[in-house]
């Protein structure tokens, strides 16, 4: 290791090498506190050159890599071991493009995901890909676990944002594919398989992203609901009478707001009856052809004239539709405050929802009497976050032991419904045994054969998506 460190201050500059275990912390924490990174290097190259020029020095000494960015990541992907070193790509910011006529920007992966909206914003355009965490997680982090978040629904994953790429190989190689075209079929699409690859297979230094007309108009409603499955013919009914202007339909329990209500400032009840079931629902509209208010109000007085829901609060203003949205990121604040919880993020086709929530919630509470479901997420992809709390009484550690097995009952049963265990917060170390126990086999080879293919040595992010080498299986 020490060779190797002598050739990495040479690569970089003073502030490119952390060692100082005190300085090291916060690259070594992750956000849930399962995972404890034990690296004692960290590198933070300033450019491409600077990330190929490491990975190469680092194949030379056959030392394994991790890539990461805002380290916000929920599945242990930018953990690094003692014999690992984190390659933190927070000092490629640049901005490289941005072309307005073209509808993109290039952007280096090191750039915040929200600085990118507001850049943008200031362009009279609009990047959607937006998520609680926006605040901190880096684009290339973004692409890197093909990440969802809010606006899926009418925009796709972030690998629907992406029109080229730019990655360092485990060779060094640079790929650069950047480009801003929408028509290019020449060959393998390379950068799809890098995106959502979790740094396993390449290291994203830049990508070209896809732009949208700014949506001047925005309409915001919270809405109670008759029960669970009222909240599928109120997404048919909210899709068909918004004219493609639904971007969020966002699922919530009782539970969850209670947890908020209860533990984040700023959260209070704006209804004056409690419900069990609600939906935080959002269109947004360019230019003034189509009104987005008109439209909610009309959606909204068909959904209670026909029985789907009981109450609904319209947002009056940006700061309202702000209260309304800071409820939806304040479960998982109140979550936490509330004790420990397992979680899931799952997803079944979208008319399998209430039954996936209904069965599973009555699983869990056969398995832990008690235990207080509290399920939320974005029901207009199918993608329900099935995050449970410890029942009251029961010791934290107790209830954390169970995990595996609690995960094993949820997962076996979305197995069932034809869903996935993994929706949108990727496999890293946490569920790489899922992947073996849920997903096709002849997947599994492709997917083991590619990663051999491009990284022999297995340097880039070892163990995360595919089983390390002699790992132990269940
Ligand atoms: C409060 C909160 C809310 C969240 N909400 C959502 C949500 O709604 N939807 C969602 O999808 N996720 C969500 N997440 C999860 C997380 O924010 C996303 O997975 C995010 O995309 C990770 O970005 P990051 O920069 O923090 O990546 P990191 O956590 O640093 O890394 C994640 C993975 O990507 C790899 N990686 C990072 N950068 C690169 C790179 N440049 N090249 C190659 N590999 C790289 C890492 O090795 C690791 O495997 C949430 C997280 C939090 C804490």
């Amino acid at each position: 290791m020490n060779t190797l460190l002598s050739t990495l201050r040479e690569i970089l500059d003073d502030r490119g090498v952390i060692t100082n275990p005190v300085e090291a912390e916060p690259y070594l924490e992750e956000w849930r506190g399962r995972f404890h990174g034990e690296s004692q290097i960290i590198v933070r190259p300033r450019d491409a050159a600077e990330v190929q020029a490491v990975v190469k020095a680092c194949a030379a000494h056959k030392t394994p890599l991790v890539p990461q960015g805002g380290n916000t990541g929920l599945c242990g992907g930018a953990v690094a071991n003692a014999d690992q070193i984190i390659l933190n790509l927070e000092r490629l910011k640049q901005i490289r493009d941005i072309d307005p006529a073209n509808n993109t920007m290039t952007v280096e992966a090191g750039c915040i995901l929200a600085e990118l909206q507001t850049t943008a914003r200031n362009a009279r355009r609009f990047f959607p890909l937006s998520l609680a965490a926006e605040g901190s997680c880096q684009i290339g982090g973004n692409l890197a676990t093909n990440a969802g978040g809010i606006n899926v629904l009418r925009y796709g994953n972030a690998r629907d944002q992406v029109l080229g790429l730019e990655a360092v190989m485990p060779s060094g190689d640079l790929l650069s594919d950047l480009h801003g075209l929408r028509k290019n079929n020449t060959g393998y699409d390379l950068k799809q398989l890098l995106i959502g690859s979790e740094g396993t297979l390449g290291i994203i230094t830049a990508a070209t992203l896809k732009l949208y007309p700014y949506p001047d108009q925005s309409a915001t409603a919270l809405v109670a609901l008759r029960n669970l499955p009222a909240s599928i013919a109120f997404l048919e009914r909210a899709q068909s009478g918004s004219g493609g202007t639904l971007c969020s339909f966002e699922l919530m329990h009782r539970v969850g707001l209670d947890f908020a209500f209860k533990h984040v400032s700023g959260c209070s009840d704006p209804m004056t009856t409690p419900h069990e079931w609600y939906v935080l629902l959002s269109l947004q509209a360019s230019g003034d052809a189509i009104n987005v208010d008109t439209l909610l109000s009309a959606i909204l007085e068909r959904a209670l004239e026909a029985g789907d829901i009981h109450d609904a609060v319209i947002a009056s203003s940006e700061q309202q539709a702000k209260s309304l949205w800071k409820l939806r990121e304040g479960i998982v604040e109140g979550q936490r405050l509330e004790g420990a919880s397992i979680k899931h993020d799952v997803s079944v086709p979208v008319s399998k929802v209430p039954e996936f929530i209904e069965t599973a919630w009555a699983i869990v509470a056969k398995r832990v009497p008690g235990i207080r479901p509290c399920p939320f997420g974005h029901v207009g992809d199918g993608n329900i976050h099935f995050n449970l709390s410890q029942p009251p009484d029961m010791d934290a550690g107790a209830f954390l032991s169970l995990w595996e097995e609690v995960n094993d009952l949820v997962h076996d049963h979305v197995a069932g419904l034809g869903g996935s265990f993994s929706a949108e917060h990727g496999i890293g170390m946490s569920k790489v045994d899922e992947m073996q126990r849920y997903k096709d086999p002849t997947g599994l080879k492709v997917m083991a054969a590619i990663k051999k293919a491009l990284d022999p040595h297995n340097l880039f992010n070892p163990g995360k998506i595919i089983p390390a080498p002699n790992a132990d299986s269940r």
